[in-house]
C-alpha cells in the first residue's frame, strides 16, 4: 500500500538504503527487518539437545551437563535456556547492540526468543519478566539497557507483564580486571539486589539477558530475587557463551 509514510520511507531509502547488518545486502525499504533471511539462517542457533537445567548444548542422550550433573543446585535459577551461541556473526550482533548505539537490531530476535518461550513449556509458569539491570551510571553513559530492551519486545510478544524496577545493580567499585576469577565472582555477588515487594511474593519470574557465560550474574540475580520472595527464576537469554 502506498500512503504518505511509505512513499517517505523509499524516497529515504535512495540517500540511506537500508542495508543487512551483517553481510550489507541493500534490503527492502519498508522491511523491518534489519538482517537479510540467508544470514539470519547461518545464525549459530541452539538445538533442543541441551542440559536440562542450565541450557548449555550437549552431544549425546545425556540430561544434564558435566556441571549439573555433578551439583542440581549449584545455580540459584531453577532453568535457562538461550537462542544462540555467543560466536560467529551472533558475537559481532551482540557487541552492536551493545556498544554501537544499535540496540534496534535486537528487535530482530525478538521472535526467536518468543519461540523459544513457547517451545518450553515451563517457561508458561511465568508471572512477570525482568530484564538483568545495568547500574544507572552504565545505564545513563549507554543511553539504555540492552537486556531491558529484549525483555520489553518479549513481554509485548507474550504478553506477559515487565518489571524493571525490583532488580538493582550498584556500581562496582573495584576494577574487575585486577581480581582474580573469585574475587570477580564475589564482586559481582555483592552488586545486585532485589527490592522485597509483595508483587514478587510467590511468583516466577523469567529473568532476561543478552549474554550469559559463566552463569553468576544470572544465578546472582536468581538467588537475590528468591530471597525477596520469588517462589522460582527462569532465565531466557539471546546467546551463551
Ligand atoms: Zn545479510
Ligand atoms: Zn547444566
Amino acid at each position: 500500500m502506498l500512503n504518505f509514510k511509505n512513499c517517505f520511507a523509499y524516497a529515504v531509502s535512495f540517500v540511506f538504503p537500508i542495508v543487512c547488518a551483517v553481510c550489507g545486502k541493500t534490503l527492502h525499504p519498508l522491511s523491518k527487518e534489519r538482517i537479510c533471511k540467508d544470514c539470519k539462517e547461518k545464525l549459530p542457533k541452539i538445538n533442543d539437545v541441551v542440559c536440562q537445567i542450565c541450557g548449555t548444548p550437549l552431544e549425546g542422550a545425556e540430561k544434564f551437563c558435566n556441571v549439573c550433573g555433578k551439583s542440581r543446585h549449584l545455580f540459584s535459577f531453577n532453568k535457562m535456556r538461550s537462542v544462540y551461541m555467543y560466536k560467529n556473526e551472533m558475537r559481532s550482533l551482540v557487541l552492536k547492540i551493545k556498544y554501537s548505539n544499535k540496540v534496534f537490531l535486537a528487535n530482530d530476535f525478538i521472535d526467536d526468543m518468543a519461540d523459544v518461550f513457547r517451545k518450553n513449556s515451563f517457561f508458561n509458569e511465568t508471572d512477570f519478566i525482568v530484564p538483568v539491570p545495568l547500574n544507572v551510571i552504565r545505564h545513563f553513559k549507554r543511553g539504555y539497557n540492552q537486556a531491558e530492551f529484549l525483555a520489553q519486545g518479549l513481554a509485548k510478544a507474550i504478553n506477559k507483564p515487565l518489571l524493571t524496577k525490583v532488580l538493582v545493580r550498584k556500581k562496582i567499585t573495584k576494577p574487575q580486571f585486577k581480581l582474580s576469577k573469585k574475587e570477580r565472582e564475589e564482586n559481582i555477588k555483592n552488586s545486585f539486589y532485589a527490592l522485597s515487594s509483595p508483587q514478587i511474593k510467590n511468583k516466577t519470574i523469567l529473568l532476561i539477558d543478552d549474554i550469559v557465560t559463566t552463569g553468576v550474574t544470572v544465578s546472582t540475580c536468581a538467588y537475590e530475587l528468591k530471597k525477596a520472595g520469588a517462589k522460582k527464576v527462569y532465565v531466557l537469554t539471546l546467546t551463551r557463551d
